[in-house]
């Protein structure tokens, strides 16, 4: 597709109902681009929102660090990341890098629902 970007979508455990259900509610916008996301969140994403998803390992695992690359890479348009402001997660110190290489290299980054209707909006601006 001639203005597809690439998207990656991450949530953690107490955001995954939440992704999968605005991903749902913007799966033809999303339809248009190529998506990535970290295993768990993808595989929900694929059965909840019946999204095509390109699924890296597991956030836990080196997804994170795996979507950190991607962005050092400049191989990656956007971010969306739905965080869990209310837990402390053991993986603390890849989600702190992941998000400091998006501000690093300036990617469009979504931490919540908001950010990501404006992210999406932005994005469909670009492409039309
Ligand atoms: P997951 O990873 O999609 O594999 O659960 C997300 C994360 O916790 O970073």
């Amino acid at each position: 597709m001639p203005h597809q970007k690439k998207i990656a979508l991450v949530a953690h455990d107490a955001k995954k109902d939440l992704i999968v259900d605005w991903a749902s509610a913007n799966r033809d916008a999303l339809s248009h681009h190529h998506i990535y996301a970290t295993g768990t969140t993808g595989g929900r994403l694929m059965e909840g929102a019946g999204l095509a998803v390109e699924r890296l390992l597991s956030g836990p695992l080196g997804g994170d660090a795996q979507l950190g690359a991607m962005i050092a890479e400049e191989r990656l348009d956007a971010l969306i990341f739905f965080i869990d402001p209310l837990s402390a997660l053991p993986h603390d110190v890849d989600v702190k890098s992941l998000l400091r290489l998006a501000i690093l290299y300036d990617t469009p980054l979504a931490i919540n629902k908001s950010s990501a209707d404006a992210v999406l909006c932005a994005l469909k601006n670009d492409t039309d």
